[in-house]
């Protein structure tokens, strides 16, 4: 969300009850020019951009900077022509980085339930932590006043009892500030805002919104479910309209615990079939999809595992192109695995899939694919999860998810070459 979705009369207080409101959102002020700043303190005060030369883009901008209009992700000599007064401090990921691990160290003091979203932000789950640390704002305050003594830096922390509040409260926070949102407040603060300040509405939602006079997160609100869901597509319009009424139940989940998911099977004959083997890789795959999606994770890398009859195991890995929680982009890296790998004719004993370099889901923006042609499949199996949840497990299988280009087969395997 940009600041300027936020208006100004919003940024107030809303009250000082923070039962319930066990979630922070920790987020770095201008995180990289905050770090050159604190070890050049000559820097102190004035505008700082940090960024390369050339064609490259703003990497961050100190506020001083950013009040004549600089912003990070602008054309660096686009920012020099608006600020030709700043001090540019080419980028020092290394620098970053470190400082990026201490201010998670002390996160981690407070509670185990850290979920790190980049490198310079953070959800804490802190509703367990009230009696041996105090209440929600207290251990805010208590983090803030850390980060600054120890590392000079400032951070902004949201309070609220949901993420995307917390996430739309720290960003209120700004700069160095913390704001609660009493549950009491929630939906009152949800619908004092323009749609896209809403978590999940990027530009081009937000466009289809406006085409249906949708504008603020009121309108939303009201706007039938049914109606949302045939504009922006089913599992969107569902998580908008929740979130424009404050329901997000999406827990804090400590990332770094879990490093992969995955599912094998072994066959009770061994088999030579490769569209068997292919199509219990789907069911595989979408086992894999659904235990990300339940952990509100993505995973990175997709490994093949297959056991050959004689015991040798073979394991075959592929990074993606980008992150993922779909059965199908599973199935398809496995399937491609697979036929890279050269059985020399042995009959297979077991097939697994695994995905892992975990890290948390965020509500992602639609897809290129997913603009012009709606959800796609992402949208689709995230409907079948609804339909798995009230009607049970074997509600749906696996080849339903993929359009009918492999379906389970429960015929007797057949011969097919493997090498
Ligand atoms: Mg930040």
């Amino acid at each position: 969300m940009s600041r300027s979705a936020v208006p100004a009369s919003v940024r107030r207080d809303w009250g000082e009850d923070d039962e319930g409101c066990g979630i922070l959102h920790v987020d770095m002020d201008a995180f990289f020019a905050s770090v050159e700043v604190a070890r050049r303190p000559d820097l102190r005060g004035l505008p700082v951009i940090v960024g390369g030369d050339g064609r490259s883009v703003v990497l961050a901008a100190t506020y001083e900077a950013r009040a004549f209009g600089v912003h990070a992700a602008m054309p660096m000599a686009r920012a020099r022509r608006l600020c030709p007064q700043a001090v540019v401090v080419p980028p020092d990921r290394s620098a970053y980085t470190q400082t990026s691990a201490r201010v998670m160290a002390v996160l981690g003091d407070v509670t185990a339930i850290v979920e790190q979203v980049s490198v310079d932000e953070a959800f804490l789950d802190v509703s367990g932590a009230r009696r041996r640390l105090g209440s929600p704002t207290r251990i805010a305050a208590g983090i803030r006043a850390r980060v600054r003594a120890e590392l000079d830096l400032a951070c902004s922390v949201g309070v609220a009892s949901t993420k995307s509040v917390a996430k739309l409260a720290s960003g209120m926070a700004k700069p160095d500030g913390l704001l609660l949102v009493p549950r009491g407040a929630t939906v009152e603060l949800l619908h004092s805002l323009p749609v896209e300040a809403l978590w999940g509405v990027g530009e081009s939602t937000r466009e289809r919104l406006a085409r249906w006079g949708i504008l603020s997160v009121a309108e939303l609100a009201r706007t039938d479910v049914a109606q949302l869901q045939r504009i922006v597509g089913q599992a969107l319009g569902r998580h908008l309209h929740d979130l424009a009424w404050g329901r997000d139940p999406r827990p804090v989940v400590p990332v770094r615990q879990e490093k992969s998911v995955g599912a094998e099977t072994t066959f009770d004959t061994d088999t030579t079939d490769l569209a068997f083997l292919e199509a219990r890789l789907l069911e595989l795959a979408d086992t894999c999809a659904r235990q990300l999606r339940r952990r509100g994770l993505q995973a990175r890398t997709v490994s093949l595992k297959v056991r050959t009859a004689d015991w040798q195991t073979l394991t075959r890995s592929r990074t993606l192109g980008a992150p993922t929680d779909v059965a199908h982009e599973i199935f398809l890296a496995a399937r491609e695995l697979l036929a890279g790998v050269d059985l020399a004719g042995r009959a297979v004993r077991l097939i697994g899939v695994r995905a892992d370099q975990l890290s948390s889901a965020q509500v992602r923006q639609p897809t290129l694919d997913e603009a012009v042609d709606g959800p796609g499949r992402r949208g689709a199996e995230q409907a079948m999860d609804e339909v798995r949840r009230r009607f049970g497990p074997g509600a749906l299988g696996p080849g339903t998810s993929i359009g009918g280009e492999v379906t389970s087969s429960t015929t007797a395997p057949r011969r097919a070459d493997l090498s």
